[in-house]
């Protein structure tokens, strides 16, 4: 199973991921969190996209496609995979289509997580994660059952990116209208589109994205 999450920054790709890499297996390929742990670690191509991604821009097609070929060539051949946050211009669906078909792999779902707008800002102003296993938070919606520890690892570090704010946050919502929606189409028009209300609660959206892989 091959399955896309699409949707604005703040829609809930990350949180959906990680209930599907527990309750499947499966793995999760987020470029967002593969180009932070670049920039983290300094490489070439993190020294590259920092600048990009604090200014909430779209890292080049070529470095993004080719993180997730690279991911792809190691992942074994019976896990699915959850494309989160890629592909995200019409260049980056045309390389998917081809590196999956490289790596044996057909496309079955795109799930489109809507959400309204206004809820955005303050969905990606409140999230947070835990420092130690990346578990993902909200200050209202989703906080820890015990404030001030993780409910995963028991961690009591936390971290927020510095591209959670509101200016930027604006930035990357108008790159999503402009650059990432226009893709949607071109999938509708194979049949394997399915629009899930991501303004439900965090159980509920699951439900509904469960409800569609079985
Ligand atoms: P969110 O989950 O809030 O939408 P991500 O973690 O997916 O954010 O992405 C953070 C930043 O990383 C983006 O604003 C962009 O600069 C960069 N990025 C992530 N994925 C891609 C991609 N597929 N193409 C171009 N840039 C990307
Ligand atoms: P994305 O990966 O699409 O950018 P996240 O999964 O990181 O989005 O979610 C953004 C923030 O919103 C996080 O703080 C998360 O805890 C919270 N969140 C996710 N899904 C929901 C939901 N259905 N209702 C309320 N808050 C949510
Ligand atoms: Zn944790």
């Amino acid at each position: 199973m091959n399955i896309i999450l699409l949707g604005p920054p703040g829609a809930g790709k990350g949180t959906q991921s990680a209930r599907l890499v527990e309750n499947h297996g499966m793995k999760q390929l987020s470029t967002g969190d593969m180009l932070r742990a670049a920039v983290k670690a300094g490489t070439p191509v993190g020294l590259k996209a920092k600048a990009v991604m604090d200014a909430g821009e779209l890292v080049s097609d070529e470095i993004v496609s080719e993180l997730i070929d690279a991911e792809l060539e190691a992942l074994g051949s019976d896990t699915g995979a959850i494309f989160d946050g890629y592909p995200r211009t019409e260049a980056q669906a045309g390389s998917l289509d081809e590196i999956l078909a490289k790596h044996g792999r057909t496309l079955d779902h795109v799930i489109e997580l809507a959400v309204d707008v206004d809820a955005l800002v303050e969905r990606i102003t409140g999230r947070f994660s835990c420092a130690e296993c990346g578990a993902l938070y909200h200050d209202t919606a989703n906080a820890p059952a015990k404030e001030g520890v993780c409910d995963s690892c028991g961690s009591t570090e936390f971290k927020r990116r510095p591209d959670d704010n509101e200016e930027t946050v604006r930035t990357r919502m108008e790159e999503y209208r402009a650059k990432t929606a226009p893709i949607l189409p071109g999938y509708e028009a194979r049949n394997i589109v399915t629009r899930v209300d991501g303004m439900a609660d965090i159980d509920a959206v699951t439900g509904s994205i469960e409800a569609i892989l079985t």
